[in-house]
C-alpha cells in the first residue's frame, strides 16, 4: 500500500465518494452524473448572487451546448470562451454574450471570423498589447474588449498598470470600445495553500488597473476574475464577474485544492480492466492520455484517482493503456469497469465525442461535445 504520506505531491487523498457506473458502458466513457453537475451549477450561482458578483462560466471545460443552457437558465450572464471556435458554436445555438477571455492575435482569417462574430451576439475579446489594437480594430470596430492584466500566474496579460492605461489607450484610439479589465489567477493551482493568496491578487490586480484606467478616461465598467479554486473568494471589492469553468464537473485536483468537496466530482472516466500483468500489484485499463489526458499538476500524483481503489496511483499512460499501481495487492478483476476522476476535467471532455449523463446509476441520455476541437 502507498499511504498518503508517502505520495510524493503530498496530495491530501481525501476519499473520494463512490462513483457507481451503469452496467454495460462501452468504455472509456466520460460519464457526467446530472444532479451533481446540477448541484455544481447551483451552489456557484449562488454564491455569486448572494455576492452581488456575475458568473460568466468558462464553456471550455464542457464544451457542451446543453450544459451552456443550464447554465444561463440557472442564472449565468453569458459564457466565457477560450477560442473563437468554440464562441461559433455556442453563437451558432443563440447564445447571445460571448466573452473570448484570450489575447487573441488577429490574423486575417480570426479577424474576418471576429468580425462575423460580432454581428451575431455581443461579442468581447480579451487584449494584452498595444500591437494587436490596431488589427482588432480594422477587423470589427464595435467590438469590446478587456485588457488583461497578469495577477501573479506569469502567463498573459499586462505586468503591471501603467501597460494596462498604455494598451487601453490603443485600443481606444482605433475604435474599439474598452469595457474593462479581466484577470486568471492560475497561480492558485501551485498548492493547497494557494488559492486565498491568488484570490486577493486578482482583486489587487483588478482593482489597481481599473483605477488607472479609470484615471485616464476609460469606462472601465467590468472587472472579471476568475479561477475554480479562487472565484468564490475574489468575488468581493468591486469585482463584477467571475469565470470559473471547472466547478462545473470538478475534477480531482479541484478536491486536492479544497475547491470542492470529494463528493462534488460530477464527471468521471469510464474505464474497463483489460490486462493483469505478472506482477500482482498491477493492472491496465482501456484509459491512456487518449482518454484521461496528460495533466499532471503538483498537487496529485499520477494521471487520476480511482474512488473504488484509494491507494491506487495510475504511474503511467500509453495513448491507451493506463498502467495502474495498487501496491497492497488489492485490485479488481479482468473486465471490471472502473470509475476514474481525471486530474483536470478540461482537457478529458476535449478528447470525447459525447457525454454519457447518469442518474441515480443509470444513464439518461448522451450529449454531444459541441465544440469538441475547436480549438482555434
Ligand atoms: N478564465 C481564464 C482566462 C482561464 O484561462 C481559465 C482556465 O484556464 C478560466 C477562466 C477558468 O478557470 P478554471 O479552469 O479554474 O475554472
Amino acid at each position: 500500500m502507498k499511504p498518503a504520506a508517502e505520495s510524493p505531491s503530498g496530495e491530501r487523498r481525501a476519499a473520494l465518494a463512490p462513483w457507481p457506473l451503469p452496467d454495460g458502458l462501452d468504455t472509456p466513457a466520460v460519464v457526467v452524473d446530472l444532479p451533481t453537475m446540477e448541484r455544481n451549477i447551483r451552489r456557484m450561482v449562488t454564491a455569486l448572487a448572494e455576492r452581488g458578483v456575475d458568473l460568466r462560466p468558462h464553456a471550455k471545460t464542457h464544451k457542451c451546448v446543453r450544459i451552456a443552457r443550464r447554465q444561463l437558465d440557472a442564472g449565468a450572464a453569458g459564457i466565457t470562451t477560450a477560442t473563437i471556435g468554440e464562441a461559433e458554436v455556442f453563437a451558432d445555438v443563440g447564445v447571445r454574450d460571448i466573452f473570448i477571455a484570450y489575447p487573441i492575435w488577429p490574423s486575417p482569417p480570426k479577424a474576418r471570423r471576429l468580425a462575423a462574430l460580432a454581428e451575431r451576439c455581443r461579442l468581447r475579446v480579451g487584449l494584452d498589447s498595444a500591437a494587436a489594437a490596431p488589427l482588432l480594430g480594422e477587423a470589427a470596430g464595435r467590438l469590446e474588449v478587456l485588457i488583461e492584466v497578469d495577477s501573479g500566474e506569469g502567463r498573459t496579460g499586462v505586468p503591471d498598470p501603467g501597460t494596462a492605461v498604455t494598451v487601453a489607450d490603443a485600443a481606444r484610439r482605433h475604435g474599439l470600445t474598452v469595457v474593462g479589465v479581466f484577470t486568471h489567477g492560475g497561480h492558485s493551482y501551485r498548492s493547497s495553500d494557494a488559492p486565498d493568496g491568488a484570490a486577493d491578487d486578482e482583486v489587487r490586480t483588478l482593482l489597481a488597473a481599473a483605477a488607472a484606467m479609470r484615471a485616464a478616461g476609460h469606462d472601465v465598467q467590468v472587472l472579471s476574475s476568475g479561477s475554480t479554486p479562487t472565484a468564490i473568494a475574489s468575488a468581493r471589492d468591486g469585482v463584477t464577474e467571475e469565470r470559473p469553468g471547472t466547478f462545473v464537473f470538478g475534477d480531482r485536483q479541484q478536491v486536492a485544492l479544497g475547491a470542492i468537496g470529494p463528493g462534488d466530482v460530477a464527471m468521471v472516466v469510464a474505464a474497463t480492466v483489460v490486462s493483469i500483468s505478472a506482477s500482482p500489484d498491477r493492472f491496465i485499463i482501456d484509459a491512456g492520455a487518449k482518454a484521461l489526458a496528460k495533466d499532471s499538476p503538483p498537487t496529485v500524483d499520477g494521471f487520476g484517482a480511482l474512488p473504488a481503489y484509494p491507494h491506487a496511483t495510475i504511474v503511467r499512460t500509453y495513448d491507451h493503456h493506463g498502467i495502474v499501481e495498487v501496491g497492497d495487492g488489492a485490485r479488481p478483476a479482468l473486465g471490471d469497469v472502473l470509475a476514474v476522476v481525471p486530474n483536470h476535467a478540461c482537457p478529458v471532455v476535449n478528447l470525447a465525442d459525447e457525454l454519457v449523463i447518469v442518474e441515480a446509476g443509470k444513464v439518461v441520455d448522451r450529449w454531444p461535445v459541441d465544440a469538441r476541437a475547436r480549438n482555434r
